[in-house]
């Protein structure tokens, strides 16, 4: 029973319609691995209502390919009558008294929600050590980071425990570590998913994402979740697709980018010799390779600009986090509402979340605003304008995911570096544009993986994800699950 939960949703589905299992064993069998979790990947867990969830599934038919697949959420969604926290003190005790749009849509195709899972504190950062239940580790060496900010969800469908689970993405939160877990992460257009009841982080960036196995599974994710609501205004009425069809026919476009200087940059002699050999095996498949002249100065900009826009959204959207309407209390008896914040943020933050308010409300600060904040803006502008150009002749970008192997937790140290490697985030560039993007995984290096990363045109998810699948066929590489040593 407990290899059930290494399969694939596409493998669970036949079976549940095949009869051979029903949703209740698989909410059973998910349980079970949820139990043995070894990596940290749990905030809260649902189990009575996943079981009375799955026991009213008397049967799955062919076309409803999620009905009865357990699945988990990153802690940053708002989930009706369990603990949401955003893993940060601040929030804890927070039970949402409604469903995040994406939570309702996923239940309304019959999926089971069975948990929440860990994150970096209110998704800010790139490791999963920082959320305050403490550090999430990569299932294939839990010397290692799995990477964030959705660690928890990343962990726990390379683990074998659900074979799919909702992350969130703003500047490469799931491209990251599903490269660092050897599965598909996905982070459709912004704006092709709704994002209500998706705590913000900083809104012109944030996309809902998620990870699953393999491509397939992810293209019928995408089907479900898309579409207009009218809770999120920022949500696109541009007509819904079955976005399985592009992967099903595997209908492709034919040019595919890459930037010279990652090329040129690319250190780790794995990580680049697994590169080529995918655009060498997609020159065989009839694909256009072509090589862009990238700015330099616009790449090493990628991170300046991300931080600075990032974090003052991310100070203006979280003003509500003043410790009055949610989280632990102030104790020192306060006599003003300042003082009162000031106890409660004191308290209720890592020093990481601190200093980027520091540096967003810094940046927003009228002497500042020019010289940071709209030169940022100003930035981002020109970084998307050349992607724009680079889009009109080129359907894809293709870059490795990660340019080195998961670091140990040991290594991670969060002072501040002036020198930024601009391929580490060089995903950033899906989210200033909002562009689809995808990571598949691409080789391992000493037993842990790495991925490559796919980004295309916005709303042109499904021809994203059919290239996906077409990386999937030369690597190899889908369906992986960390050996537990079962
Ligand atoms: N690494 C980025 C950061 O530190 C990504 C965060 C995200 O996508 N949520 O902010």
């Amino acid at each position: 029973m407990t290899q059930l939960m290494n399969k694939s949703i596409g493998e669970l589905h036949d079976l549940l319609v095949k009869k051979k299992v029903t949703a209740k064993d698989l909410v059973l069998a998910c349980i079970e691995e949820c139990k043995k979790d070894t990596c940290n990947s749990f905030e809260a867990t649902a189990f009575e209502e996943a079981i009375k969830a799955s026991e009213k599934i008397k049967e799955v038919k062919d076309e409803e390919y999620l009905k009865g697949i357990p699945f988990l959420a990153k802690d940053n969604y708002s989930t009706k009558g369990i603990e949401t926290t955003a893993s940060s003190n601040i929030l804890n005790g927070y039970i949402p008294l409604f469903d995040a749009t994406v939570i309702e849509k996923l239940k309304r195709a019959g999926m089971i929600l069975v948990g929440k899972t860990t994150m970096d504190e209110l998704a800010m950062g790139g490791t999963g050590t920082s959320g305050h239940k403490g550090v999430t580790t990569n299932p294939y060496d839990h010397t290692r980071i799995v990477g964030g900010s959705s660690c928890g969800s990343a962990s726990s469908v390379a683990s074998g425990i659900v074979p799919f689970s909702l992350g969130s993405d703003t500047g490469d939160s799931v491209r990251k570590p599903a490269s660092y877990a050897g599965i598909v992460g996905f982070k459709p257009t912004w704006g092709r998913i709704s994002r209500f009841g998706l705590f913000p982080f900083a809104p012109s960036l944030d996309t809902v994402a998620y990870f699953t196995r393999n491509v397939k599974d992810a293209s019928y994710i995408l089907t479900c979740l898309a579409g207009k609501d009218k809770k999120d205004m920022s949500s696109s009425s541009r007509k819904k697709e079955k976005y399985q069809n592009y992967v099903l026919s595997h209908k492709t476009l034919k040019r595919i980018g890459c930037f010279k200087s990652v090329l040129d940059s690319i250190e780790e002699k794995a990580i680049k010799d697994a590169y080529l050999n995918v655009l060498n095996g997609l020159a065989n498949k009839g694909y256009e390779i072509i090589y862009y002249d990238f700015p330099q100065y616009l790449l090493d900009s990628l991170y300046p600009t991300y931080m600075i826009i990032s974090c003052a959204e991310a100070t203006s959207n979280n003003a509500n986090l003043d410790g009055i309407r949610f989280g632990p209390k102030a104790d020192n008896d306060p006599q003003t509402y300042i003082e009162y914040m000031k106890q409660c943020r004191t308290k209720g933050f890592s020093s990481i979340i601190k200093r980027r308010f520091v540096i967003g409300s810094f940046s927003l600060l009228s002497a500042n605003q020019d010289e940071m904040f709209t030169r940022a803006q100003k930035a981002r502008r020109m970084i998307v304008e050349e992607m724009e150009r680079f889009f009109d002749n080129i359907d894809y970008l293709l870059v490795p995911a990660s340019y080195s192997k998961p670091k140990k937790v040991e290594d991670i140290n969060y002072s501040w570096s002036k020198k930024t490697d601009f391929l580490e985030n060089i995903m950033t560039i899906g989210n200033f544009g909002g562009y689809p993007s995808l990571t598949v995984p691409l080789t391992f290096i000493d037993g842990l993986p790495c991925g490559v990363n796919i980004t295309g045109r916005t709303f042109e998810d499904g021809y994203v994800l059919s290239l996906g699948q077409e990386i999937e066929g030369i690597t190899g590489l889908k369906n992986l699950v960390a050996n537990k040593g079962e």
